[in-house]
């Protein structure tokens, strides 16, 4: 007898750890078992976290768009001499976080491109500019990738790096430029990035240094439901291993302006039924994590409340400003109030709460 989708979700709501091949059948629904799959995901939502839909009070600062990496998929990073190139001092950027001071902000990201002049110098001066003005607030910076840069530019070892920005204020790792984390297509869609182990290993010296993270998954260029499966499928041994992670953050690639839409190597981003079944699918394979956000800057608020029927619990932050998904081609991506995120939650009957970086209740 096949296992029928029924006792496949039954099981997974009485324990049962999915495997990454039935992960990649979940993710490969075409018809209405979408909606099986995405109830007993909302289910799991319910029995773990509850009625209560999250937010997070932050604002995005981006210090850079010159990037070395020039990755396929995004729209924001350029050469440094290109039009619209733009690099803010520390001075500047110390200006720009007064401002998200006086919003009430309990987290700044910054959140740039890897400048190819950027040392871990350039890291610390920045993130100490910010700690100066915002001393109580969580500096969300620094991708694995840009660790490995900043560490090799200096000649000190990437564990070494983290101690040195934790030291000058760092609060939490971005869990970015992981993408997919499966080789054969980071050489298509981030050639430039750090490889996968390189971006396993930093993540797990981050945790094991007591600095968490998030972690991401950038689906619907053009990697496979196989690619997405293998990548939760290590994000959930990192987080067996560390338990670092604070949530998953799902990002939907948005296609307009980027380089690798434009020669025709990805779709025009994933669909409404793969962006729902990404997050259901997150839901039930990760069973090892709390939280599962959705972006609205990548979905729209309209997506994003069918996420949160589909096993999200988290909305984000208020983000203030987000040149990423702008860039790239993301309408109303700059900034969500949270009086709207209050609006999404009451109409599911569900309660909104702000968070911190670290889910503590604010
Ligand atoms: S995704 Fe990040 S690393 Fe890649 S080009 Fe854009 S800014 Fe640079």
């Amino acid at each position: 007898m096949p296992y029928s989708l029924h006792d496949l979700l039954g099981d997974t709501l009485a324990g049962h750890r999915l495997t990454e091949e039935e992960a990649v059948r979940l993710l490969k629904t075409r018809n209405r078992d979408v909606w099986d799959i995405t109830a007993a995901a909302d289910e799991l939502r319910e029995r773990k976290v509850g009625d209560i839909v999250t937010y997070v009070r932050n604002q995005n600062i981006h210090v850079t768009n010159i990037c070395k990496n020039l990755c396929g998929f995004c729209g924001f990073g350029r050469r440094a001499d290109a039009p619209g190139a733009f690099y803010d001092d520390p001075l500047t950027v110390r200006e720009k976080a007064l401002t998200a001071v006086a919003r009430n902000v309990t987290e700044i990201c910054l959140l740039s491109g890897v400048h190819p002049d950027y040392t871990l110098d350039s890291y610390t001066d920045l993130i100490s500019s910010v700690r100066e003005v915002a001393p109580g607030v969580d500096i969300h910076t620094a991708s694995p990738d840009e660790i490995a840069w900043a560490a090799g530019q200096s000649g000190v070892s990437t564990a070494e790096a983290i101690e040195r920005l934790r030291e000058v204020g760092l609060g939490t790792l971005q869990g970015t430029a992981a993408e997919i984390l499966v080789d054969s297509v980071r050489r298509v869609i981030c050639p430039g990035k750090c490889d996968t182990a390189t971006w396993v290993r930093i993540i797990k010296e981050a945790h094991d240094l007591g600095v968490r993270s998030t972690a991401t998954i950038m689906y619907g260029s053009c990697e496979s439901a196989e690619d997405r499966a293998r990548h939760l499928g290590i994000l959930r041994e990192i987080q067996d291993d560390t338990g670092g992670f604070t949530e998953l953050v799902p990002l939907s690639y948005l296609h307009e302006n980027t380089a690798l839409y434009r020669a025709g190597l990805a779709p025009a981003g994933a669909t409404g039924r793969e962006d729902i079944l990404l997050i259901a699918v997150a839901r039930l394979f990760l069973d090892n994590f709390d939280h599962i956000q959705v972006s609205w800057g990548k979905v729209g608020t309209k997506m994003a409340e069918m996420a949160l029927l589909s096993g999200a619990n988290d909305l984000g932050g208020t983000m203030f400003c987000d040149d990423v998904s702008v860039d790239a081609g993301g309408e109303g991506a700059d900034y969500l109030d949270p009086g709207e995120m209050q609006r999404i939650a009451e109409d599911l009957g569900r309660v909104l709460r702000q968070r911190t970086t670290t889910y503590g209740m604010v």
